[in-house]
């Protein structure tokens, strides 16, 4: 931990780069494989790799009870020394300085210790803090006490570390920033450099890949052309959310876009892996399904976060795996295999509920594309996945290989009757707007939600003025309005809601535009509104299964 600690304060006490890279390089050089793993997280300002969701949940009065026994000092001693540096680190080296019995401690005693707080309850935590400080020199401590507090502040970025181990292993820095994006995790990259496995293609099962990303694109046009494809595939972009699955026999594990652990979240799929009969690695979207048929988002949302599911939860709001992708299958690494080649893996697994394959279809030029979106929009779904079929599985990389095409399912032409000052930025100007559509049983205008982007600042300035002229009542901070100014929003969703006589309340409505060519006589109805809810956001409106996923 000495050695740790030296060169962690060699690398703070020189501002230039280069030499923060040979120092760290020459320390990481001298290190065997599990102690290298180690302190790759741990010179990131890590107490575990990235991957485990472990949080060590030791509070700032725990930690200094505990350096107030070892150093012997009171709170207003501690204070005073804190107030000098206002960095944990170097306030308990300094307070520790003098106070402890330094003995050689290894950086997998450390990791022992993290281990032994991150488990122990409440006070509990105390125990092994305490006895590892009181064996720890006073540099030692203050390097330990930053690895606990998450940050390090040496200038030391991620990319450094990276830099660090290129030249500590003489490895192209292009290549560690690859397996770094394949492993997701600094301690593998550097273990992995150090073994010469430059070549980042292997997978190694339970440690979590990057996911590859999607680049935007607004029209089917586009797609082809960005893609420089003859052919495309389509897959529909599900409304749920991203989930690796690692399964070899009887051992599963799942992490999320993050590369966090959720295993726990989704015990069905945990129970039904083993089934599968082969070991995979799979990337899919987890969806709510009940009764044959996907449930909107706000119900998956229940499930989310969660390291334990009831059967109460389990039962209501079930889930399923929709499968795209495969990237390990049986020992064989597919990552620079064709998407073609993966899929047809995939097809031949013969998977079973809870695990269904994304729905697939070809598109040979924009008009097809448009059609297939169009198709793909009326089921209910917002957008679309394209996919160059011959592409590799590129993780980490927003690259062109893979698009998604959204665009609001609707829009609406609503009119403003109240305005409101902003706050912050915006203050000063009158920013958020309240707008209605017109209940043609009624004759009556009724509110149904409240935009507040969209606009340019020149454009709010112009309505401010506007809205001043138009006021009919001055509230204070709401003012109601001559309902003459028309804009089209779009929206996320609509939901049912009591704030709004309509009923009904927009969820995230943006601005599109000004529609000062619209009279408000053509405004959007309320019937649309509901017909809109029907269709797409009601109950009733959910996607059956067979709609989206074939098994
Ligand atoms: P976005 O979240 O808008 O960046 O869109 C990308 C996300 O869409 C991915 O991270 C996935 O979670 C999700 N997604 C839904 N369906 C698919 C699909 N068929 N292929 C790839 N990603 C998908």
């Amino acid at each position: 931990m000495l050695d740790f600690a030296r060169a962690g304060a060699a690398v703070g006490a020189t501002p230039a780069t280069l030499e923060k890279t040979r120092i760290l390089g020459a320390y990481f050089r001298r290190l065997g494989e599990d102690d290298l793993r180690r302190a790759a997280v741990y010179m990131s300002g890590r107490a575990f790799p990235p991957s485990r969701r472990r949080t060590l949940g030791l509070g700032w009065s725990t930690l200094s009870k505990v350096v107030s026994s070892v150093s012997r000092r009171d709170e207003a001693e501690l204070g005073q020394i804190f107030r000098k540096h206002s960095d944990l680190g170097d306030w308990a080296g300094e307070a520790l300085d003098g106070r402890t019995q330094p003995e050689v401690v290894t950086l997998q005693e450390v990791e022992v210790t993290l281990d032994a707080i991150r488990t122990a309850r409440g006070t509990a935590k105390a125990a092994p803090l305490e006895s590892m400080l009181r064996r720890l020199d006073p540099e030692a401590a203050r390097f330990f006490i930053k690895i606990i507090s998450g940050e390090m502040r040496i200038g030391l970025s991620e990319g450094l570390v990276e830099a660090a181990i290129a030249e500590a292993f003489g490895a192209p820095i292009t290549q560690v920033k690859r397996v770094h994006l394949v492993t997701g995790d600094i301690g593998e990259t550097a273990v992995r450099c150090k073994r010469g496995e430059f070549e980042a293609s292997t997978i190694t099962l339970f440690q979590p890949v990057r996911f590859m990303l999607a680049s935007p694109v607004e029209t089917p046009g586009e797609a082809f052309e960005r893609m420089a494809a003859g052919t495309v595939w389509t897959e529909e972009k599900y409304d749920g959310v991203r989930c690796q699955l690692h399964r070899q026999a009887s051992r599963v594990e799942l992490f999320s876009r993050d590369l966090k652990e959720t295993t726990g979240a989704f015990p069905e799929l945990t129970e039904a892996a083993p089934s599968i009969g082969h070991d995979v690695l799979f990337d899919g979207e987890v969806l709510a399904h009940r009764d044959g048929r996907v449930l909107r988002f706000f119900e998956l949302q229940r499930r989310l976060g969660r390291k334990q599911v009831d059967a109460v939860l389990r039962r209501d709001v079930p889930v399923v795996l929709v499968i795209f992708d495969v990237l390990w299958l049986d020992g064989r690494t597919l990552l620079d295999e064709p998407l073609t080649t993966r899929r047809k893996l995939l097809e031949g697994l013969g998977l079973e509920h809870p695990f269904l394959l994304a729905r697939l279809e070809e598109a040979t030029d924009p008009q097809h594309l448009d059609r297939i979106f169009a198709e793909t929009r009326e089921r209910g779904n917002e957008g679309l996945m394209v996919k160059d079929p011959i592409s590799p599985y590129t993780p980490g990389r927003r690259g062109l290989a893979w698009l998604k095409l959204k665009r609001p399912l609707a829009t609406l032409d609503v009119v403003v009757t109240a305005v409101e000052w902003g706050h912050g930025k915006r203050k000063g100007v009158l920013s958020d707007y309240t707008f209605a559509v017109k209940d043609t049983r009624t004759g009556r205008l009724v509110n149904v939600g409240k935009a507040y982007t969209g606009l340019t600042d020149a454009e709010i300035a112009t309505f401010t003025e506007r809205f001043l002229a138009m006021t009919v009542e001055d509230m204070g901070h709401v003012r109601m309005v001559r309902p003459e100014v028309v804009l089209e929003v779009a929206f996320d969703s609509i939901q049912h809601s009591g704030r709004h006589l309509s009923g009904f309340a927009l969820r995230f409505p943006r601005i599109v535009r000004i529609r000062d060519d619209k009279p408000v006589d053509e405004i959007d109805t309320l019937e649309r509104v509901a017909g809109l809810y029907d269709r797409y956001f009601g109950e009733k409106s959910e996607v059956p299964l067979s709609e989206v996923a074939e098994t």
